[in-house]
């Protein structure tokens, strides 16, 4: 029967998806989807005996493929509700599928099950984006049974693929944390033992690592894979010798979301990615994806990531006097975005100016920032307050199980319905009262603990309740009723570093001023996962010189936390001269791919570079922070080797003409002869 093997186009090519391949298309007779945008192809089956099928994933354009398992069920629905465990073995039958066009150049496959049962309703979404290599997944749930039913574990991440007896490398890279033991976004590399262990990525608020990973097989073909959560989740990679089955999952922990009947919930996205090549490959395809399909747009895009000023160098004796002065230099050094930071309100969760401090308001503040042509910034721990606040004094049960001791305050519970309503007035206000271009939003582990049965919120839901319907649903809201505003994001440091977290903000901190080094470490480290634009750096140092300025030379923003007022002649001066360099160099590293050539070590010389395919151009930064070796052989990547380039340097005058094949096996040496000392290097095409 020729129609047995008919595949229908289900796809509707928009003009502004011309250029775009997309092809999703629908067998009814054998219930298969193959969906592909041109470059990858994702195939899936609901068979005949009931069951929901992963098929394969193929790279279009050389990355691989990935099939699913011999003899082991393989769905994209793995999670538990009121007991009943629903994956790749459960039964279902298709009510109905459709494609759709989706914002960012996107097309989704949905494909609508009830199991066997018919207790759920089941929607799983299945879009890509034009260019990208990517899938994205999530399930939205509708309750068919009577009663409230609660979903008890949930699976980001339910993929199996068959090892095709390969042996797999995984790569993970670590958040930003202060206790229980400090990090600062180390990347590890592990082999994956068949017989061995999984290799564990505890991502979330307050997580060990980034929401990401990736595999890798013996020739460069791997995959990449995140998940769109805040909350706590614990991924898990095992390579399974036994069944010859590589098996990721990422289980939302410690989850009980109460479902009504006839209720419906949109769970939170995974996505994978694949990929050829190594691990800077791997980040560069996760970081187009998240710029094309999911991060909030930058704005200002000519002039992101802004050059910044946060007032934290006065800690919180912060006055008008203080504020008007630092804003004249600030402006006069060339800064873009000035920042208020905690101290500005009469006491944290009474979000009112404070009247000693600023006799003639906030406003005034603002005004004038806005008069110098700046933006104006302000600090706002939304999920905290001090227990003499109003706010508290009059619920005094509004408060979360679990307080985090951020400056003596208490923690709010955002995920309790009255809480959550007040904190998105106060937010719209505070942004109509000062007028506000952006918030540093501030705190102590974003996605509280709390256990109490006296809140909107299941007692027992806590993690997902506290992510999705208290932190995200308040930003969600603030940001609908008020869009031009940005967003930064702040809890001491990047200790949310995931993939829900950059579709609410524009940047996030990284490395919460620890130094020169330390900024160089984590920008080293977090460049493999996000784009640049979401490596914000603190800059505390009081006296400058170019060692520190560059360290904080690649992504971005770049925030000066120092008293301007204070500074020296002469650092004003370099001040002023390295933003304006770092104005020459930051849209070229922001859009380009990030190769890591030499990690920053104590005695040592570390590396960092950008190649941006569109303008063509590398750009390297060279620090020397010890040891005895006096210049370093930059050996550039990405460049075309047959193509004349222009090499030249920002502290040396010297030109050099080489061609990407020498840049590329020769190298080009950089000279540091003094110990804390750095170069940036540009290689620009010769025609
Ligand atoms: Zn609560």
């Amino acid at each position: 029967m020729p129609a047995k093997t008919l595949l229908i186009a289900a796809c509707l090519l928009l003009p502004a998806m011309s250029q775009a391949e997309f092809r999703f298309a629908f067998d009814p007779d054998e219930n298969r989807w193959q969906l592909s945008n041109g470059v990858i192809e994702a195939n899936f089956q609901l068979g005949s005996d009931g069951t929901f099928q992963f098929q394969s994933l193929r790279g279009l354009t050389g990355q691989g493929t990935w099939n699913k398992a011999d003899g082991n069920a393989a769905s994209l629905i793995r999670l538990t509700v009121n007991r009943n465990v629903y994956n790749g073995r459960s039964r279902y039958r298709l009510v109905r599928q459709l494609t759709q066009p989706v914002e960012r150049r996107g097309l989704r496959q949905s494909i609508v099950l009830i199991d066997e049962n018919a207790r759920l309703q089941f929607t799983l979404e299945l879009t890509m984006y034009e260019n990208q290599p990517v899938l994205e997944h999530r399930l939205l749930l509708h309750n068919l049974q009577p009663g409230t039913v609660y979903i008890q574990a949930l699976d980001l991440l339910p993929w199996s693929f068959a090892d095709e007896l390969e042996t797999f490398r995984t790569f993970r890279v670590n958040q930003w944390a202060v206790a229980p033991v400090a990090q600062n976004f180390e990347p590890f590399q592990d082999i994956l033992d068949p017989d061995g262990p999984p290799v564990e990525v505890q991502a979330g608020s307050r997580g060990s690592h980034c929401s990401w990973f990736a595999v890798s097989d013996h020739l460069n073909r791997g995959l990449f894979a995140g998940w769109e959560f805040d909350g706590r989740a614990d991924a898990s990679i095992r390579h399974e010798g036994s069944t010859n089955a590589l098996r990721l999952s990422a289980y939302i922990t410690s989850m009980n979301h109460p479902l009504a009947e006839e209720g419906d919930v949109t769970l939170p996205a995974g996505f994978v990615g694949l990929y050829h090549g190594d691990w800077d490959e791997a980040g560069f395809r996760t970081q187009r994806f998240t710029e094309a399909a999911i991060a909030k747009a930058a704005p200002d895009p000519a002039i992101f990531p802004y050059v910044v000023w946060d007032s934290w160098g006065y800690q919180q004796k912060l006055n008008e006097t203080i504020l008007k002065r630092n804003a004249a230099a600030a402006a006069a050094l060339g800064i873009e975005l000035f920042v208020v930071d905690l101290g500005w309100s009469r006491m944290i969760g009474d979000w009112r100016d404070d009247p000693e401090k600023f006799p003639n308001g906030m406003r005034s503040i603002s005004d004038y920032v806005h008069s110098l042509g700046m933006k104006f910034g302000m600090h706002f721990a939304l999920a905290e307050a001090s227990a003499d606040a109003p706010v508290l004094q009059a619920h005094p049960d509004w408060t979360s199980t679990q307080s985090y001791g951020y400056f003596n305050a208490s923690s709010l519970c955002l995920s309790n319905g009255e809480t959550r309503d007040w904190v998105i007035k106060e937010a719209i206000r505070l942004i109509d009262d000062y007028n506000v271009d952006w918030i540093l939003q501030d705190g102590e582990q974003m996605v509280k603990e709390c256990t109490k049965t006296t809140h909107t919120h299941d007692s027992k839901d806590s993690n997902y309740a506290n992510a999705v319907d208290g932190l995200n649903a308040v930003v969600g809201a603030v940001q609908k009723a008020r869009p031009n505003i940005s967003w930064e994001n702040c809890a001491d440091g990047g200790t949310m570093m995931t993939f829900n977290m950059v579709k609410q903000y524009v940047t996030s901190i990284t490395n919460d001023a620890s130094s020169d080094f330390g900024a160089r470490q984590a920008t080293y480290g977090a460049t493999y996962v996000f784009p640049p634009r979401y490596i914000d750096r603190y800059m505390g140092n009081q006296e400058i010189n170019k060692y520190t300025t560059r360290s904080f030379m690649f992504g971005g923003p770049w925030v000066f936390m120092n008293r301007l007022t204070e500074l020296t002649a002469a650092d004003q001066i370099l001040a002023a001269s390295e933003i304006a360099t770092y104005k020459t160099v930051r849209a070229t590293v922001r859009d380009a791919k990030v190769f890591h050539l030499a990690a920053p070590a104590m005695e040592g010389i570390d590396a960092i570079q950008s190649y941006n395919a569109a303008q063509r151009t590398a750009l390297a930064v060279v620090t020397r922070n010890g040891g005895v070796e006096t210049a370093y052989t930059l050996l550039l990547r990405g460049l075309d080797p047959e193509v004349a380039y222009r090499v030249t340097f920002q502290n040396s005058s010297r030109i050099l003409i080489y061609s990407g094949l020498q840049l590329m096996r020769s190298g080009v040496p950089v000279p540091l002869p003094e110990i804390q000392s750095s170069e940036i290097v540009f290689a620009t095409p010769l025609e």
